[in-house]
């Protein structure tokens, strides 16, 4: 018999018949990697790879991104408008003049009769920026609605509000250059080779050409950690309390770098003070680091020349998310490594484009960062868009994870969702449900028909996909990219600045402000408001032509910047740099975070801890990477990591169906026996619909009002595998 090489047949790669590539950008994650999609004789879409040139992620893509072609036809795509008088009854087809004046008339009803703010929106992090400009023109400035959000509310809100607190504004400080220049990385939460792929290969890069500590902060041995130099497996939710531990030590041995902070800072007294309360010794018990470690941790950091520390989801979804973004803004801070190549405080992004969102939705303000507490700036779009101030509120509303509340209280009675869904992505699902069941009237616009919220909706928008339409995104380094119209709508869907546009016409606003049709004409409006030399989000400079021919600009990026001889195309890669901030006296802020526990624990009852986070498979609710065939095939169904001790004691075996039950609800998951987690944890990826956000409780961060997703607490039952095998089935079938 043969064995080896000899008689296997050579893998062949079929050609695509690639007869033209167009340039565009990735649409699932926050690293912003550059695609081309490749169009046969006929014009067809055959595939996408990654663009070479792209200094983002130089030709590499993960599988998100090299399935993405296959997006466009995919199943459950929405094709007409859709409307009905009462949830649950069947849909008709209609015009879509009849949706949006439906839609409009129902606004208009809603806010006769309970007040303007008694219509709510919440929106996404996946639509293009001009999109999210336009929706924030006809919110604000048409609809009148306060209570307007975006789901980022659920992933990033802790990091925008701890920039603003440390920093004076929002906008991450560094890049993934600075992978290159670091001496320390230090990953707080955030599971770099599941969640951001070609960020993690950039990471992988650095490393192989220069050796630096890698230091990883998580409660579960994820696929980052197993590469780390030192992993920290911290008690969920205690992340402050290791934070001030290491400032304790830094601050007692004098490794603080006092001419830093003396320059460019206001608080080390109130900072220094506090941290007195947090010696390693005692801090050990909260955060289940050992004390040494600690000290060691502490000491690698504040020595090496240049530190950075990125974070995710591990900090931003907990009740002390915005404090957590804070403290290691402290840390960063108190070491001087804020504004240089290498040192940083970098908190990695979630969604495509939601940093677009926080820059020009006007969700928690008005555009570029102006803030509708300002007067001066409620004028300045007032006046650009040719309205009254006395228009706009003169403080933000409620955030997403305040509007379902207001709901139940029956203080909201109708709302738009654009792009978002709720229904798998909120904690405590059962709760979300009952308060869409309550609503007078909602609208849903998404690109798929089948997404789970839309149940309960009255109107259907069929929302175009990707680069059936044209418009910019911003990824996790202020780096601006274009995504090109590649193909036309699918069916009689419409790009999301086409329905924004229609419904503005339908308010009286709308025919006063400008609403333009093409979307880099909305891109020179924001251009215009970008500019001026105090403003760090200035894109002033940017053309849709040198995006592309750049592969991306990061902002600021001002008129002028491309130089004398028009060849410059190089944004800004980091902020800060000369130690200047944007807050009154421009020092930023050292601010003391003392840890309170108001997590639910793990008890007699409920003895685990839940965690919950990604696959590289899939994206966010599976609306789209459900559809990927290859996606699926790889992760098709929810399960749960299981520690094989915890598992013997139960009597639970490997790859059989338990029920997880918490406070909220129960959900029946597949078991992965492995020691990724600790013996009182388990793990079950977020992506799944009916699971693990049956489960969790969603306690909010007071500053951001982010919910805490990943500290619950659950039970495991065992249950009957034959009727567990059937639900499951069903679960996966859209
Ligand atoms: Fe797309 Fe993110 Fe994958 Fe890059 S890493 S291809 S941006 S999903």
């Amino acid at each position: 018999m043969l064995f080896g090489r000899k008689n296997k047949k050579p893998i062949v790669i079929p050609s695509k018949k690639v007869a033209e590539w167009k340039y565009t950008t990735c649409n699932y994650c926050s690293t912003g990697c550059s695609i081309e999609i490749g169009l046969n004789e006929d014009k067809k879409i055959v595939t996408t790879r990654g663009h070479a040139g792209a200094d983002v992620n130089r030709g590499k893509l993960c599988i998100k991104g090299l399935l993405e072609h296959e997006l466009f036809d995919s199943p459950g795509r929405g094709s007409e408008p859709l409307i009905r008088s009462k949830h649950y009854d069947p849909f008709e087809k209609t015009y879509w003049d009849n949706a949006l004046d439906t839609t409009a008339q129902k606004i208009k009803a809603i806010q006769k009769k309970y007040g303007k703010d008694s219509f709510a929106i919440v929106s996404t992090g996946q639509l293009m920026t001009e999109e999210f400009y336009t929706l924030g023109k006809l919110t604000r400035g048409c609809i009148g609605t306060n209570n307007y959000d975006g789901n980022t509310t659920l992933c990033m809100a802790s990091a925008v509000s701890g920039y603003k607190r440390s920093f004076g504004s929002d906008g991450p400080p560094g890049c993934y250059d600075d992978f290159e220049h670091t001496h320390c990385f230090m990953a707080f939460g955030s599971n770099l080779p599941e969640q951001h792929p070609i960020i993690y290969w950039r990471l992988k890069e650095a490393l192989e050409k220069r050796k630096f500590p890698l230091i990883v902060v998580d409660p579960r041995v994820t696929m980052l950690a197993q590469f780390a130099d030192i992993h920290l497996p911290i008690t969920p939710g205690t992340d402050c309390v290791l934070i001030n531990a290491m400032m304790h030590v830094i601050i007692n041995e004098n490794l603080q770098d006092q001419a830093y902070i003396d320059a460019h800072t206001q608080g080390f007294d109130e900072v220094r003070q506090i941290v007195k309360d947090y010696d390693p010794k005692s801090a050990q018990h909260i955060c289940g680091i050992d004390e040494d470690t600690i000290r060691t941790v502490a000491r690698i950091y504040a020595k090496a020349p240049a530190a950075m520390s990125i974070w995710t989801m591990g900090i931003n979804q907990s009740t002390h998310g915005s404090d957590g973004v804070v403290n290691i803004n402290n840390l960063n801070l108190i070491t001087g490594n804020i504004g240089k190549p290498g040192g940083t405080s970098l908190s990695i992004t979630g969604q495509c484009n939601a940093m677009g969102t926080r820059e020009w939705s006007s969700c928690s303000g008005l555009p570029g960062y102006r803030y509708l507490e300002n007067e001066a700036d409620r004028k300045e779009i007032a006046d650009y868009w040719g309205i009254d101030p006395e228009f706009f509120p003169k403080k933000r509303g409620l955030a997403e994870t305040d509007i379902f509340p207001a709901i139940e209280t029956g203080e909201i009675k109708g709302l738009w969702i654009v792009a978002t869904n709720p229904m798998t992505s909120m904690a405590n699902t059962a709760r979300i449900r009952k308060a869409l069941e309550k609503l007078d009237f909602l609208v849903v616009q998404d690109v798929y028909e089948d997404v789970e919220t839309n149940q309960y909706s009255h109107v259907y928008f069929p929302a175009s996909v990707w680069a059936e339409k044209e418009g910019c995104h911003t990824n996790t380094e202020r780096r601006v990219n274009l995504i090109a119209n590649v193909l036309p709508p699918y069916a009689n869907s419409k790009p999301d600045l086409w329905i924004f546009n229609q419904l503005a016409k339908r308010f009286e606003n709308g025919n006063i402000i400008k609403f333009p049709e093409k979307a880099e004409d909305v891109f020179n409006e924001m251009k215009f408001l970008s500019k001026g030399k105090e403003r760090n989000l200035d894109i002033s400079g940017m053309t849709y032509q040198k995006i592309i021919d750049a592969k991306g600009i990061q902002w600021p990026y001002r008129e002028g910047d491309e130089g004398p001889d028009g060849k410059n195309l190089k944004g800004q890669a980091r902020l800060y740099t000369d130690g200047k901030f944007p807050t009154k006296n421009g020092r930023a802020n050292l601010l003391p975070v003392r840890f309170y526990n108001n997590n639910e624990q793990p008890c007699k009852e409920y003895p685990f801890w839940l965690n919950s986070g990604r696959v590289v498979e899939h994206f966010h609710t599976r609306t789209r990477t459900g559809k990927i065939g290859n996606c699926n095939k790889f992760s098709p169904t929810a399960y749960m990591e299981m520690n094989p001790d915890a598992a013997k004691a139960l009597g639970v075996e490997h790859m059989t169906y338990v029920r997880l039950t918490s406070r909220r609800g129960d959900a029946v998951v597949l078991v992965q026996l492995t020691h990724r987690v600790p013996r009182n944890m388990v793990f079950v990826p977020f992506h799944y619909h009916d699971c693990v956000n049956r489960l969790t409780l969603g306690l909010l961060d007071p500053h951001s009002r982010q919910p805490a997703f990943k500290q619950c607490s659950v039970r495991i039952e065992l249950v009957d595998q034959d009727e567990a095998a059937r639900l499951n089935v069903e679960r996966r079938t859209f």
